[in-house]
């Protein structure tokens, strides 16, 4: 089956698969520079992040071990609450280790606060965050994210992993959804 024609569903494309690539290469040779002689374990929370962390690993030139964690949020399904379920945990123990945490996308920061929180209990050698977009303007918690991509504008983007109602996510580049898909109140806001 073909992949769809998007480009009715999207206003704006804010990166292409190459700018993004691109983009880690260089986040990946600052990552291998600050991890030499380190034993690290990177941890993608699934789903968005599966595309991130497949480009990164394979850019990467040292061998790391990878490790899913997949959460959802309580209340709406689309909106971050904060409170955060573990819906499958790490197959790794993480302490003593040093722990790469691979984001798609931050925005109110919530979710990946709990997730540090909660990752930190378990005694890792140090915790670390790569986030491949960033939304300045919607951050309610302030986190700490040595690794970033781009910092995007406050819209409701898609593909690179990023889903609306599960679909666009293997779209190739970023792109900003377009209102009449989800019917005008930004999905995640
Ligand atoms: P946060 O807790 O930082 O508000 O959001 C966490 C999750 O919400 C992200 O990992 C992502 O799955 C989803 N999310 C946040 N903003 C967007 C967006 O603009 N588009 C899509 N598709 N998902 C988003
Ligand atoms: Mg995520
Ligand atoms: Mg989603």
């Amino acid at each position: 089956m073909e992949l769809r024609d998007v480009e009715s569903d999207i206003t704006e494309i804010l990166f292409s698969e190459e700018q993004i690539q691109g983009r880690l290469a260089e986040l990946a040779r600052e990552i291998e520079r600050d991890y030499e002689g380190k034993d690290v374990l990177i941890i993608a929370v699934l789903k968005g992040a599966v595309m991130v962390l497949s480009d990164l690993v394979r850019e990467l030139k040292f061998h790391a071990h990878i490790d899913f964690m997949a959460v959802s949020s309580y209340g709406s399904s689309t909106k971050s609450s904060g409170v955060v379920r573990i819906v499958k945990d790490l197959d790794a123990e993480i302490a003593g280790r040093h722990v790469l945490i691979v984001e798609d996308i931050i925005d109110s920061g919530l979710t990946l606060n709990w997730l540090i929180g909660n990752l930190e209990s378990r005694g890792p050698a140090s915790i670390e965050v790569v986030a491949m977009f960033r939304k300045p303007e919607a951050i309610k918690e302030p986190v700490d994210v040595k690794y970033v991509g781009y910092d995007i504008p406050n819209a409701f983007v898609v593909g690179y992993g990023l889903d609306y109602n599960e679909d666009y996510r293997n779209v190739r580049g970023l792109a900003v959804l377009s209102p009449h898909v989800y019917g005008g109140e930004d999905p995640h806001a």
